[in-house]
């Protein structure tokens, strides 16, 4: 199910989280995987038997020279999975300094536009593109806006994709996940902290997601399988976004539903 064999897949943030986890059903599924990373890459490629390149996705320059690259020594580039990202300051709307706040434009927002730019021109008809966004581009988070902001735009950039891209036969959706038990997230220094509770005093299943449960959707987004799904933007999110819809409405009606009560 799923198979990806004879597929030639560049995933960025390759190196660690939802890239590795993406990367290793990749390569298990029969993909040609380039793990691309700021950090080193190479072990994770070496692991998953995938090939390496150090990339910054905020430089457009080194993007397309990856992306280059990748058609010359693997033959086509297939599935361009934007996953780089990172949390960013955390501090708040009013503390969060405007250059930490445009390094996160830059690398979450800027670098999957990056990606978009410099593939579309190397695809055939039938590739895909998924990127990560984020349920903080879906809903907000205190303390979240310079993260949020990137992910909304991810979201919307992923439905501007898929429309303009659609013709020429790529499909472009997105998955927004909850808080995932990663680095990104895994830190229990009080920002990273705050993802955390956010996210599980939202959602409905009592537990961060896998990195892995992320990557199946990804999976699934990126196969051939997926062929009608265009411009979609995934929630991976154990209920967080219904569960908003409730919360809201009992803020409105003032009566618990939450619990099952019928209300009214
Ligand atoms: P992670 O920190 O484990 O992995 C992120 C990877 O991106 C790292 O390997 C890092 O080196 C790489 N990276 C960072 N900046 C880069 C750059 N400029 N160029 C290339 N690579 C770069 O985190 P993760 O949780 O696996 O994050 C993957 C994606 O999932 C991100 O876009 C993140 O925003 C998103 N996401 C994560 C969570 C979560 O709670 N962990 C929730 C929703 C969305």
């Amino acid at each position: 199910m799923f198979d990806l064999t004879g597929l030639v897949a560049f995933i960025t943030g390759g190196a660690s989280g939802i890239g590795r986890a993406t990367a290793t059903r990749f390569a298990s599924a029969g993909a040609t995987v380039i793990v691309a990373d700021v950090a080193d890459p190479a072990a994770v490629a070496a692991e998953i038997g995938g090939h390496a390149a150090v990339v910054d996705v905020a430089d457009p320059d080194a993007v397309a020279e990856a992306l280059d690259q990748t058609v010359t020594q693997h033959g086509s580039l297939d599935i361009l999975v934007n996953n780089a990202g990172v949390l960013g300051p955390g501090t708040g709307l009013l503390a969060d300094s405007l250059e930490a706040t445009q390094q996160v434009l830059d690398i979450n927002l800027m670098g999957v536009l990056h990606g978009i730019k410099a593939a579309a021109p190397l695809m055939r008809p039938g590739a895909t593109i998924v990127n990560t966004a984020s349920m903080a581009g879906v809903v907000g988070f205190p303390g979240l806006s310079a993260y949020g902001m990137s992910k909304w735009g991810v979201v919307g950039l992923t439905k501007h994709a898929a429309v303009e891209l659609g013709p020429k036969g790529i499909r472009v959706n997105a998955v927004c996940p909850t808080g995932v038990d990663t680095p990104l997230a895994g830190d229990q220094t009080d920002d990273h902290w705050a993802v955390r509770s956010q996210a599980l005093a939202n959602q409905h299943v009592d537990r961060l997601a896998f990195a892995d449960e992320v990557a199946a959707a990804i999976h699934f987004l990126a196969s051939p399988e997926a062929a009608m799904i265009n411009g979609h933007a995934l929630p991976v999110d154990g209920g967080m976004a219904a569960g908003m819809s409730v919360q809201l409405l009992e803020a409105a009606t003032g009566q618990r539903i939450s619990d099952g009560e019928a209300y009214g």
